[in-house]
């Protein structure tokens, strides 16, 4: 039997209600039981994939070339289990769908409206996962309170009502803000917002409560009372040092076991955690430390970069030491001097140059890898940093001046990078064009790739035959490779058909390696992705301390 557990959120937004699913499900997992994850956007976007960096952070990629919320990386580097594209929707979709059935005829004549329409195909959404786990957890996005996630409340409402309190709980996460002047946390808003909630006919269970510091069992009590929500239910939740000790915290404030108490089930025995123990006593006692610098453009919200910062520290969790990100900012060296680069790179012990989209920042990023190269610094390009390194290695070292990109807006030059027009996807081509609609139309998800015998990068996966999640709208032209390679920089990764290539290195470099797809999606803490293992070794070995 499924038991769907519904996440939702109060006070503010950004209370780490993702990060709780993740590690509620991790603990689920770590008794035995099979868990899935998914989420609810209330946005009208159909898919997170249009949006800024800015506005969203991170767009996290499924297997299935699905664009989806960056929470969803966090529930699969929790659980291990690859997320898709049927674990994430938004107001977007689900407008969508309802309005094709519309226009198909579907509703028979009726009024289409959002209850029961709307909110049908949201408990559609939901009920699709009923038998494909134990516990299905559900995380709305946005704040109680929003004119946009009312539908979805009303939607997990009525779909509680309609399995029973066996089947289904709500856990309500919120903010106890700590106020100076009275030298104490405040629990008034929690009251509001779990007023809010039930005012839309929803009781939460489990309260987690999200505060900078202890919470008074006196305080515990008072939202319990004013709440209407047994003692043991009101759960602290104190900011942790680390995001992997999350799953420690709460099973130690007792959140698994309130979870299947709810649910009337015996919580038995304790789960065996020790391997989120093991995560944790590394990242807090590293045997030594390195600092990566990271050129990007959207370097002021790190967010945009979620699971490459988690793919780093998980590098670093591997080689037992700290891994520092400077974020260097590559609009500021696009006109900039060299020096400006060698400035703020300076006493770096690797370089790291992040996926982006656009020509803004990229001739920083041209700097950054041609400093990377000149000096023997470890690089990793990653997408547009595979791209940008290309660019480096055609203008400097192969002798292709006026090298470029497609993606730029000056169209003169030699271009090394162009749109991908034709590619192939489980057997079928795929084409593009320059006018095609901007959403969901790159080439996205896993793609299979083969590696050359003898490279440095079929050395680090240890394996020939990869497979990596893709998103990228433009290709290398493999008809410089030949040029390239007699310029120490080989094509060592291609697609299986040979037309699209996947990974460059330089033979003439310790660790130069540049992939065209992202592999910080697939890197967990107790399984980092190979190559950021790598790459932070080498940086170790660079020696150039901070
Ligand atoms: N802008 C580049 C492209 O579309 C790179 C994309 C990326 O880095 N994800 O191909």
């Amino acid at each position: 039997m499924t038991r769907f557990i519904f996440i939702t959120g109060g006070v503010v937004s950004s209370l780490g209600k993702g990060l709780g699913a993740a590690a509620l499900g991790a603990l689920l997992q770590a008794r035995g039981y099979k868990v899935r994850l998914c989420k609810l956007d209330p946005y009208l976007n159909v898919d997170p994939g249009t949006m800024s960096p800015f506005q969203h952070g991170e767009v996290y990629v499924t297997d299935d070339g699905a664009e989806t919320d960056l929470d969803l990386g966090h529930y699969e580097r929790f659980t291990g289990n690859p997320a898709s594209q049927n674990d994430n929707t938004t107001t977007g979709r689900i407008y969508t769908e309802v309005l094709a059935k519309e226009r198909r005829g579907d509703y028979l004549g009726a009024t289409v409206q959002v209850i029961p329409h709307v909110t049908n195909e949201i408990k559609d959404f939901i009920r699709e996962k009923d038998g494909s786990a134990d516990f299905v957890l559900c995380e709305i996005g946005g704040t109680v309170g929003d004119i946009e996630s009312l539908p979805f409340l009303e939607a997990i409402r009525q779909f509680g009502n309609e399995v029973g309190r066996e089947r289904a709980l709500f856990i309500h996460v919120t903010l106890l803000p700590y106020i100076p002047a009275a030298g104490e946390l405040k629990t008034k808003p929690t009251q509001h917002s779990v007023k809010e909630l039930m005012s839309v006919g929803i009781r939460p269970r489990i309260l987690l409560c999200r505060a900078d510091r202890e919470i008074d069992a006196d305080e515990l009590r008072k939202i319990a009372l004013f709440c209407n929500i047994d003692e043991d239910k009101v759960i602290p939740a104190l900011d942790a040092s680390s995001i992997y000790e999350v799953p420690l915290t709460y099973h130690k404030e007792g959140l698994d076991a309130q979870v299947l108490d709810a649910f009337g089930m015996e919580a038995g025995k304790d789960p065996d955690l020790s391997k989120w123990e093991q995560i944790v006593r590394r990242i807090k006692n590293p045997e030594g430390e390195v600092t990566i610098g990271v050129v990007g453009k959207y370097t002021n919200l790190t967010d945009s970069y979620k699971s490459l910062n988690e793919a780093l520290c998980h590098g670093g969790i591997a080689n037992k030491v700290k891994v520092n990100i400077k974020f260097v900012e590559s609009t500021l060296f696009d006109e900039g001097s060299d020096e400006d680069i060698v400035h703020a790179l300076n006493g770096v012990n690797g370089i790291l140059v992040p996926g982006g989209f656009g020509e803004r920042g990229a001739e920083g990023k041209i700097k950054a890898a041609r400093f990377a190269r000149e000096k023997k610094i470890p690089y990793f390009g990653i997408c547009y940093g595979l791209q940008m390194a290309v660019l480096e290695a055609a203008r400097h070292t192969a002798g292709i001046e006026d090298a470029t990109s497609t993606e730029f807006e000056d169209q003169t030059g030699t271009h090394l990078i162009g749109l991908m027009t034709e590619w192939t996807k489980d057997n079928k081509k795929e084409k593009r064009g320059n006018e095609d609609d901007m959403g969901g139309t790159m080439r996205l998800g896993a793609y299979p790739a083969s590696l050359k015998k003898g490279s440095k990068v079929a050395e680090i996966y240890g394996a020939t035959d990869i497979s990596e999640r893709h998103r990228h709208r433009y290709e290398v032209n493999i008809n410089y490779k030949d040029q390239l390679e007699e310029s120490g920089f080989i094509f060592s990764g291609l697609s299986p058909d040979g037309a699209l290539p996947e990974i460059c290195e330089r033979t003439d470099h310790p660790w130069f390696i540049g992939v065209q797809y992202h592999p910080e999606l697939k890197s967990k803490p107790f399984d980092p992705h190979p190559l950021f293992t790598s790459f932070i070794k080498a940086a170790m070995d660079q020696g150039r301390l901070v």
